[in-house]
C-alpha cells in the first residue's frame, strides 16, 4: 500500500522530437503491474501512443510532443476494488499492494479510478525531469480512470479512450460535457475553455468560432432533471450553445452535440480542440526547409518525365508548395509540372515536383518553387 511496494526500473523515450526542454514532455508510468508483466505495460503504453497519435489535434501536431515511459513494478497486480462503494454498486473486495496505491470508487464512485498523485508527479519529474503530464496505466481491467493533476486509466478495452479523456482534463484544462450529475448550474462563469454560461452571441466565450446563422442557444434541455439525449437539432460539427454541459443539465453550455469530453472515441469539439492546440503550439520546433523562391534548373528528356527536388517532411506540418515558372521553359504543349504529395506513413509525408516532357526533344527547364508551412 506504499511506495515499499514496489521499484522504480527507470524510463524509455518512445517518442523522441528532439530535447525535452523544447517539446511537450508526456510521462507515462505503470501500476499494478508486477516485475513480470512489465512487457504487458509496454504493449499497453504503446497502445495509449498510438491511439493518442491518431487523435486530432494529436496527428497534426505530433511533432510538438515527446513520451516517455517509467517502468515502475509493484508487489501486487491491479487495483484496489471497495466492497462497499456508496453508489451502490458491489465491489470484489480486493487489495492490491501496488506502488502508487491506486484504487476503484474513489469518491464514491465506482469508475473513478485514481492513486497517489502526488507519488505519481514525483516519480515522474525524478525519472523525466522536463515532464509536462503524467499519465498511470493501471493494470487491472475493471473500466475506470480520472483525471486530476495526473491522468489514470485502467487496462478496460477502452482504456486508451479513458486516457485521452482524462489527459484532456489533466493537460489542457478541460472541463467534461456529459451533464449528468446537477439540474441547473447556480451561475458564475467557469474557467475552463470548453463550458460557458455566457448565451450572448457577442461575449461568449467562443464567439469567433460561432457562424452567424447558427441559432443561439442551438439547443436547449426542455427537463433539467434528466440528461438531453435528444439528437442535434443542427449538423454534425456545428460549434454553438449546446445546453448541458461540465457536469450540469441546465444553465451551462457546451460548444458542440458532441465531443470526447461528452462521449469517448468521438472527436474533440472545435474548441477543446483549439484548446489543445493552444498548449501544444509553443512546443513545436521551427518550421525548417527550402527557402521560399528557391531556384531549380535542369533537363528533361524526351517523353520522360522527371521527379525533382523531393523532400520528407514530417506529418506535423501542413505544407502547401508552389512551383512557379521561368525563361526559357514553361508549361506548353507537351511540357507539365506538378507537385506530387505521397503519404508513404502518417508520420511523414513526401513532396516532389515532377516535369513531363512529351516532346521529341530534350528539354532544359529552369523554374522556382515556394513552400509555406501552416500550423
Ligand atoms: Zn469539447
Amino acid at each position: 500500500m506504499t511506495a515499499a511496494d514496489g521499484t522504480v526500473h527507470g524510463h524509455t523515450k518512445l517518442v523522441d522530437h528532439g530535447p525535452d526542454a523544447g517539446r511537450w514532455t508526456m510521462t507515462i508510468l505503470s501500476e499494478g503491474y508486477q516485475e513480470d508483466e512489465l512487457p504487458k505495460f509496454h504493449t499497453d503504453a504503446d497502445a495509449f501512443v498510438d491511439k493518442l497519435f491518431a487523435t486530432q489535434p494529436f496527428t497534426d501536431m505530433w511533432c510538438a510532443i515527446n513520451v516517455y515511459r517509467v517502468n515502475v513494478s509493484s508487489t501486487d497486480s491491479g487495483a484496489d476494488d471497495p466492497a462497499v462503494c456508496g453508489d451502490g454498486t458491489v465491489g470484489t473486495g480486493k487489495t492490491a499492494a501496488t506502488f502508487f496505491d491506486a484504487t476503484f470508487c474513489v469518491n464514491n464512485t465506482r469508475r473513478l479510478l485514481a492513486g497517489n498523485s502526488a507519488r505519481a508527479l514525483l516519480t515522474a519529474q525524478t525519472e523525466v525531469p522536463e515532464t509536462d503530464a503524467v499519465v498511470v496505466i493501471v493494470n487491472d481491467p475493471q473500466y475506470g480512470g480520472a483525471g486530476g493533476t495526473v491522468a489514470w486509466f485502467s487496462t478496460d478495452p477502452r482504456a486508451s479512450e479513458i486516457g485521452i479523456h482524462e489527459l484532456g482534463h489533466s493537460a489542457f484544462r478541460l472541463m467534461d460535457e456529459y451533464s449528468d450529475a446537477m439540474d441547473t448550474w447556480p451561475g458564475g462563469e467557469p474557467l475552463q475553455p470548453n463550458i460557458t454560461a455566457d448565451t450572448n452571441r457577442a461575449t461568449t466565450k467562443w464567439a469567433g468560432l460561432i457562424n452567424a446563422a447558427t441559432p443561439l442557444p442551438t439547443q436547449t434541455n426542455p427537463d433539467c432533471t434528466t440528461t438531453n439525449t435528444a439528437a442535434s437539432p443542427v449538423a454534425a460539427g456545428t460549434v454553438g450553445l449546446f445546453e448541458g454541459g461540465g457536469r450540469a443539465r441546465c444553465g451551462l453550455y457546451r460548444p458542440e452535440h458532441d465531443c470526447y469530453m461528452r462521449n469517448l472515441g468521438v472527436d474533440f469539439c472545435a474548441v477543446c480542440r483549439q484548446a489543445i492546440r493552444a498548449v501544444l503550439v509553443p512546443h513545436l520546433p521551427a518550421f525548417s526547409g527550402p527557402q521560399v523562391g528557391t531556384q531549380f534548373t535542369g533537363s528533361v528528356p524526351a517523353n520522360a518525365t522527371n521527379r525533382w527536388f523531393t523532400y520528407d517532411w514530417p506529418a506535423c506540418w501542413h505544407v502547401v508548395w508552389t512551383v512557379m515558372t521561368d525563361a526559357p521553359v514553361t508549361p506548353g504543349p507537351g511540357i507539365t509540372w506538378d507537385v506530387n504529395v505521397e503519404r508513404a506513413n502518417r508520420r511523414h509525408v513526401t513532396y516532389w515536383i515532377s516535369i513531363t516532357n512529351l516532346t521529341d526533344n530534350p528539354i532544359g527547364v529552369t523554374g522556382r518553387y515556394a513552400i509555406v508551412a501552416k500550423v
